[in-house]
């Protein structure tokens, strides 16, 4: 049996993106967040900028976090040991930046809070649920989802936003492909922490990087960047293969060598810079990874989702085209949008290629080289 249910916008993916974006908008609309997952799973992605903890403030966020136990959520992190261009270590700090230092999450007990906030302040949460297919007839969306025990349920919407991540599930689902700018891939692995010196590590290699953070509860991650065409998938597979790698860098194997019984290998997941061809079309937007995604380098992923969830939420107050839709309002929303997006991209590619360019000393490696002539 289909249960139904309505509202003005619909948010499918309850992630950083989905979730501030949920957050931002429940004080102006009714709105109903989705995601396929009952919980946050365990996942990359752990350095949130400073600057990302001016947008939780004005959202009353930073506050709750603070009252975590010490150290559960989140840990200062102090700057990045970079080893980049040369073999001499360059120290990157945030001392003197007024939004404070980077923190180094718990990344599933953050998108935890997150989740628990937009139910206190008044989304309306469902999950697990799956977008299905969806359908647009008489100036709304229907979008149809399924749970883990196969339940439909048909969710009418004025507005629609998808925050599902890389895999944009309803801007694929209407045909709107994903252009991809590389083959960035990450193998990682996690391993208690057994160093004193807690800042993070950054180190380039003939054929890719690595990065070392340390996260909450003493635990450290370790991640290689490469190019999927240009590494042997075998030599990605598993723990064993993962410190084979990892002995071939110098600062890596440092790390790595004290406990190089205690690692637990995670995976391999897609890293690289991609985009839709469209990021908005009738009375829907795609929002965060799902928009644009950023290479781990930018460690800007996390921010970009929560900015772009923030001016998505003034556009859509100040054009009004959820309550007094007209199609002239439509495709300024539109074009706008768009510019904000185009602007954010070009701006990331620009600074991408610039530390990429840093990096001369395997210029005749394929990963170097083709990072050295694409243009912005
Ligand atoms: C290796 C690596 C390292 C990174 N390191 C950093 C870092 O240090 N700092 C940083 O800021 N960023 C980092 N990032 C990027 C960051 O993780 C992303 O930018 C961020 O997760 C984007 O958030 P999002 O909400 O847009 O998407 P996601 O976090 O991917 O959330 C998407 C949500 O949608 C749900 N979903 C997906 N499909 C469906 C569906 N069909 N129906 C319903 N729900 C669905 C998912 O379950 C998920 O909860 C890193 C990324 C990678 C790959």
């Amino acid at each position: 049996m289909t249960t139904h249910k309505e509202t003005d916008i619909l948010i499918i993916g309850g992630g950083i993106a989905g979730c501030i974006a949920a957050i931002s908008l429940v004080n102006h609309y009714n709105v109903i967040l989705i995601d396929k997952l009952s919980e946050p799973k365990e996942r990359i992605g752990e350095s949130l900028a400073p600057a990302a903890q001016r947008i939780l403030k004005q959202l009353d966020l930073l506050e709750g976090m603070q009252l975590f136990e010490k150290e559960e959520l989140y840990v200062q992190n102090l700057g990045m040991q970079s080893y980049w261009g040369s073999e001499q270590v360059h120290i990157v700090d945030h001392l003197r930046n007024p939004d404070g230092l980077s923190k180094s999450l718990n990344r599933k007990a953050f998108e935890t809070y997150l989740r628990a906030s937009a139910i206190k302040r008044g989304v309306q949460c469902i999950w697990p649920a799956k977008l299905y297919r969806s359908a647009f007839e008489a100036n709304k969306w229907n979008v149809i989802t399924t749970s883990d025990d196969h339940k439909e349920q048909c969710i009418k919407a004025s507005f629609v936003i998808d925050a599902t991540g890389r895999q944009s599930h309803f801007a694929k689902s209407l045909g709107i492909k994903r252009l991809h700018i590389d083959k960035l891939i990450a193998c990682w692995a996690t391993l208690p922490n057994k160093e004193e010196n807690k800042m993070s590590t950054i180190s380039a290699t003939e054929n890719g990087w690595w990065y070392s953070a340390v996260v909450p509860n003493n635990k450290r991650i370790l991640a290689f960047q490469t190019d999927s065409d240009l590494i042997d998938r075998s030599a990605i597979k598993d723990l064993h293969a993962f410190i084979q790698l990892s002995k071939k860098n110098k600062q890596i194997n440092q790390i790595l060598e004290k406990n190089i019984d205690e690692i637990t290998f995670q995976g391999t997941v897609a890293a690289n810079s991609t985009r839709l061809e469209q990021v908005i079309g009738q009375q829907w937007v795609a929002l965060g990874d799902a928009a644009i995604s950023f290479d781990p380098l930018s460690s800007q992923g996390m921010f970009n989702a929560m900015a772009s969830a923030q001016q998505l939420k003034k556009l859509l107050t100040t054009s009004d085209i959820i309550y007094n839709h007209t199609p002239v309002k439509e495709a300024q929303f539109q074009e706008t949008y768009t510019q904000q997006i185009n602007s954010i991209w070009d701006q990331y590619l620009y600074h991408k290629n610039l530390f990429y360019k840093a990096e001369m000393r395997w210029i005749e490696h394929p990963f170097w080289k083709r990072r050295q002539v694409r243009k912005s």
